[in-house]
């Protein structure tokens, strides 16, 4: 009797790899670069559009191995840290990418704590080494002062020097990346539901809502729903990082399904079934462990004066992003204070909620606000601004702050007198004698009678 052995659809996974680093250290040229020379050997064309994950063949220098691989990219700008420490949550390996002319720098340091809190494998690239004020070595004492210890700077990090503009060291780079994932062995299961990870969600005026996902395991098929953050979807439109139309996607592969019923959050992880039914069930048991939109207030926050804001984007990720930088704004007098925030245009009921919430400032960003809404905001005096750069609406939030300020009253004592003798009493003037201790005292100004420290009277310089 012979057994016809059994066929296992346990088998390798591609690795997600995801770039990290401070903005201008070149993230997106390094993508753009490993991406280019790769669909051009496979695809015709161009690519015109910078895309948040992709899936590249790789073909490792030593043994000319091709690898399926997905590359993430992170918003580089400071705001974008909650969609940075998801990007690391997905990922299996990550590329610290230091530019050899600047070092180490804040969002380098952020980069490295998401990296340490998710406990995720890394390599440092450091970029930029065919500018002519590179310096390799500054920026591996810069890394270890910063307890990034690369190899031959007392340390086991492995540290690749690159140009993301010329290409040079980036092949070092992705074999050095490879040896990382090749010894953690992944593997996915082919025939198991589709389970993942949301990288980014979208509404579009003209397709609805679509959101990119990361396939961590198993296989999605058109026919299914997929259900995510308490959202759900159809595997109906499905597209692949090249905008082609796909029925099918395995793990590791970034997707684009549109049809979801709301916005999903970007990083809640995404299940499927086969039929709406059970979607919807899964939807309904959803529970957030994400940051609420609207933080709530404590007690010593509820103290201080706010001044209040309603802020609507274009994504999920900005309206997360320009709360996280509201969240930093404010001192022990002021604190701005977000009603509610959200996706899309600024409409009516924006302009309606800020007027019966203390005349609420409204912020938009990379969004407009509706005809309607305009009209009315004009009608009852609400400030509608909009903004195309984060920092640029968080400046003017600063500045709304310090002139919404309450005006403090400080006292400051010109002069003071000893009390020798009070004179008669004529309805709310008194005549006082006494003698000049410190200082000068003029007609007009306010006076303040203390005794054993307690202040027992208060009046104006009358005449002297
Ligand atoms: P990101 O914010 O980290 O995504 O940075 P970008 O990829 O947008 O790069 C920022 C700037 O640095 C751009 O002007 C790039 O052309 C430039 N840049 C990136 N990599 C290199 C490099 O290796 N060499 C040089 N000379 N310029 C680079």
């Amino acid at each position: 009797m012979t057994t016809v052995p059994k066929k296992t659809t346990i088998i390798e996974r591609p690795p997600i790899v995801v770039v990290m680093g401070h903005i201008d250290h070149g993230k997106s040229t390094l993508l753009d670069y490993i991406r280019k020379t790769k669909i051009v050997d496979d695809e015709a064309g161009g690519i015109t559009q910078h895309v948040s994950a992709y899936e590249t063949i790789y073909e490792g220098s030593a043994d000319h191995k091709k690898r399926r691989v997905t590359f993430l990219d992170t918003p580089g700008h400071e705001a974008f840290q909650t969609l940075r420490s998801r990007g690391a949550k997905v990922a299996d390996v990550a590329i610290l990418v230091v530019s050899a002319d600047d070092g180490v720098k804040r969002q380098t340091v952020e980069a490295l704590s998401v990296i340490r809190e998710q406990n995720i494998p890394f390599v440092v690239a450091i970029n930029k080494i065919d500018k002519p004020n590179a310096n390799i070595d500054k920026t591996k004492i810069s890394l270890a002062e910063n307890d990034v210890y690369v190899e031959g700077y007392g340390g086991t990090v492995s540290c690749v020097p690159i140009s993301a503009k010329t290409g040079e060291g980036v092949q070092e780079l992705l074999d050095v990346v490879f040896l990382s994932t090749d010894l953690q062995e992944l593997t996915g299961d082919t025939n198991t539901p589709a389970k993942g990870v949301v990288i980014e969600s979208k509404l579009d005026p003209r397709i609805g809502i679509s959101a990119t996902l990361i396939v961590k395991d198993g296989t999605l098929k058109a026919g299914q729903f997929v259900a995510a953050g308490g959202c759900i979807a159809p595997v109906r439109i499905v597209q692949n990082d090249l905008g082609q139309k796909v029925t099918e996607a395995t793990f590791s592969t970034p997707i684009t399904i549109v049809g979801w019923n709301e916005l999903v959050a970007a990083g809640a992880e995404f299940n499927t079934f086969n039929t709406k039914e059970e979607a919807l069930n899964f939807a309904k048991t959803y529970k957030t462990d994400f940051i609420p939109y609207v933080k709530p207030e404590s007690a010593v926050e509820a103290e201080i004066p706010a001044v209040t804001f309603i802020v609507k984007a274009d994504t999920l990720g900005s309206v997360e992003a320009i709360n996280y930088e509201i969240g930093k704004l404010g001192n022990e007098r002021i604190r701005p204070r977000i009603i509610y925030s959200g996706v899309g245009a600024i409409g009516e009921g924006d302009v309606k909620a800020a007027n019966v919430n203390k005349k609420a400032f409204i912020l938009g960003f990379n969004t407009k606000a509706d005809n309607a809404a305009k009209i009315l905001a004009e009608r009852d005096s609400i400030s509608v601004e909009i903004f195309s750069i984060i920092y640029k609406l968080t400046e003017r939030i600063e500045q709304i702050l310090v002139e919404q300020t309450p005006k403090m009253m400080v006292d400051e004592i010109t002069g003071s007198a000893r009390i020798l003798r009070t004179f008669s009493r004529q309805g709310d003037k008194q005549i006082i004698g006494g003698k000049v201790d410190e200082g000068a005292i003029s007609v007009g100004e306010t006076v303040k009678i203390i005794r054993r420290e307690a202040e027992i009277g208060l009046g104006r310089v009358k005449g002297m």
